[in-house]
């Protein structure tokens, strides 16, 4: 028996027990009762046959009026199964897809297909999108990944440089092209929705997402980010495909050792902003790309005071919506809606207030569907509230051309073109630190150069997490990628021996050469996992860059991370520092920039700071003791 009925057994008893409502007074009472709680669903609204060929169906007509349209068939629980976003593993059996009307699917970070190829990926996207266009108004469901740095879910796809080399190359042409690319490789499977780009500005080195970031700069992240909108939905009739804010708002500022997360430290922490500054710092990307035509945002997992961002109605409903005039879907993050505190339904009916449209659940939908019924017929949420939320959601879909077409194109992940993008993206997302001997670019001329470290020859490193895994995968298995080493080897001339040991200890007997290029860094994480009381170079990396000063003249260090690593010590001992941050599956992009081929143009998107006192350092570039960093934003030699 399911508690909703037991519930309404309990009501009735008790009511029939009160020995003066007279019979047929009494039955009133018991039909009142059982009409407000429908536990079997006897009274549901009759469902509206649209006609066949209802405005909803007309491509020609715009997608606002047929939203309107689809909306006036939709059955209220049809309307709230438009607003779950469900992982696609947590669908019980496929037919829930249509039967409760379910408005979108995703793949979780490393939730692949059993055949995790392109064609693999297509056959399961189009089955899903089949299978929702069997419910009764054949709506079609959106399919969402997180696209964050090329479609790095599927392996042999074009990896670009995570979104904070980017932020170092400045470009918002370079970022435009990266947006499409990455669009097309992710249509070859049939997807649109992309969890990108990222607008958060980050302060906390500490914080395991600063790479995810384009800068700390609010000016700059505005100006790429609004770039990586225009180059991933293009500028047709149609919408060619949909990308995501996040993390709406002011991520990037929370305190250390706040998060509601008991494994992080940082990461879905409390936001320090006050609304002066989450007004004047935090709101101006999306500002920006609110007014690049986005039609998605993603609401944060972190709080603001005592309020989670999903229930800040303020932030959410008065800011984004009514000032900032965002006409497109809100969703909140992963299971976030439950992080309210409350309860299930509690938590749920804030959200949705507060002008969440879709929830990214992304596991139950029958509870949710419930609640959600349960709180529009107590009164708890007006309806009026749930139809703004589905005509926000259909109206994207119908922009998107989702009831016309299937998504498809016939793109080859990492194709040479591609690929080419991404290798210009890494040439220009390097800064160089520190060359005091002039040693770059390197010259042609017959040497020997002895190459060593943990992110030299390992595509898995030099690309980070949200590759393939969430938290990224170790080794050269990717197809199609080139390693650091393997780009050097490549562009470095015939004449010039290149000798690689992974920790440095080269022939004792032999002569030093004239120089060692030590590549090392952090190795993947991604979000909280990745949070870090001391972000440094580890002990390994250390001992192998000392191993090869005793084999070299000359030492060369390409520091490989997902953000500033406190190295104030060490790069005195250094000839030449270069920051690669996260270059992807392009390490030619290392090789061309180092003998040359193309020149260092790539500045610090975000300040180095030289040691953890300094932490946070806020986006004016203050310090937290008010020492300068080791080179502020917009360092580059
Ligand atoms: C992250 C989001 C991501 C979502 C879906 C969450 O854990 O915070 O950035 O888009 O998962 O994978």
């Amino acid at each position: 028996m399911s508690k909703q009925i037991a519930q309404a057994q309990k009501i009735k008893k008790s009511i029939l027990s009160l020995k003066f409502v007279a019979a047929a007074g009494g039955l009133l009472v018991i039909l009142a009762v059982v009409l407000y709680s429908d536990p079997m669903n006897f009274f549901s609204e009759k469902p509206i046959t649209p006609p066949v060929d209802a405005p909803y169906t007309k491509a020609e007509l715009s997608p606002e009026v047929r939203a309107q349209d689809l909306l006036s068939y939709m059955t209220l629980r049809e309307k709230i199964g438009q607003m779950a976003l469900i992982e696609k593993n947590s669908i019980i059996k496929n037919e829930d897809i249509a039967e409760y009307s379910l408005g979108a699917l995703l793949s979780g970070a490393g939730a692949k297909p059993t055949d995790n190829t392109v064609e693999g990926w297509r056959k399961m996207v189009e089955h899903y999108i089949n299978t929702s266009k069997q419910s009764r108004l054949g709506i079609p469901v959106l399919y969402g990944v997180d696209s964050i740095h090329g479609h790095s879910n599927v392996p042999g796809a074009t990896v670009f440089p995570h979104a904070i080399g980017l932020g170092a190359s400045g470009n918002s042409e370079l970022v435009e092209e990266v947006a499409r690319v990455t669009r097309e490789e992710m249509l070859a499977t049939g997807i649109v929705w992309n969890y990108s780009p990222t607008l958060d500005l980050p302060t906390d080195i500490r914080w395991g997402r600063m790479y995810e970031t384009f800068s700390d700069d609010p000016k700059l992240t505005a100006k790429l980010g609004a770039a990586y909108v225009r180059g991933f939905e293009g500028n047709g009739a149609t919408k060619a495909g949909l990308s995501t804010l996040k993390h709406y708002i002011g991520v990037g500022s929370m305190n250390w050792n706040t998060s509601s997360n008991e494994n992080f430290l940082i990461d879905q922490g409390a936001i320090t902003a006050d609304e002066q500054k989450l007004r004047d710092i935090y709101l101006l990307p999306f500002k920006a790309g609110v007014d690049a035509g986005a039609s998605n945002v993603m609401v944060g997992l972190s709080s603001w005071g005592d309020t989670k961002l999903a229930a800040e109605k303020y932030l959410v409903t008065d800011v984004l919506k009514n000032e900032l005039g965002f006409k497109g879907f809100t969703v909140s993050d992963w299971y976030g809606v439950y992080e309210i505190p409350g309860g299930e339904y509690v938590a749920t009916v804030k959200a949705i207030n507060a002008g969440i449209d879709m929830v990214m659940l992304p596991f139950d939908y029958k509870t949710f569907i419930k609640n959600v019924e349960k709180a529009v017929k107590r009164g708890d949420i007006d309806e009026a509230r749930i139809n703004d939320a589905v005509t926000r959601i259909l109206t994207t879909k119908f922009e998107l051309g989702l009831f016309d077409t299937t998504p498809q194109n016939q793109t080859t992940l990492g194709s040479d073109a591609n690929r080419l993008v991404a290798r210009q993206a890494v040439s220009e997302s390097l800064v160089l630190l520190k060359d005091d001997s002039n040693l770059l670019p390197l010259s042609q001329s017959p040497k020997t150069i002895r190459v060593a470290g943990s992110a030299a020859d390992n595509v898995g490193r030099q690309s980070g997490a949200w590759t393939v895994e969430w938290q990224g995968i170790d080794g050269n298995w990717l197809p199609g990628s080139t390693s650091i080493l393997k780009g050097i080897n490549e562009v470095a001339s015939d004449d010039i021996a290149i000798e690689y040991s992974l920790d440095g200890t080269f022939d004792k007997a032999s002569a030093k050469s004239p120089l060692g290029i030590a590549v090392v860094g952090e190795a993947p994480y991604a979000e909280g996992w990745g949070d870090n009381p001391n972000p440094t170079l580890s002990p390994e990396d250390v001992a192998t860059i000392e191993n090869l000063k005793q084999h070299s003249e000359k030492i060369l260090v390409i520091i490989v991370s997902g953000r500033p690593l406190i190295i104030t010590q060490e790069i005195k001992t250094w000839d030449a520092v270069i920051a690669a941050w996260l270059p992807g599956s392009e390490g030619a992009g290392v090789a061309d920039v180092l003998f040359g081929e193309k020149p260092f143009t790539g500045s610090l998107p975000l300040p180095w700071p030289a040691a953890m006192e300094q932490v946070p350092v806020e986006t004016d570039g203050t310090t937290a003791d008010g020492t300068p960093t080791l080179f502020p934003r917009y360092f580059g030699l």
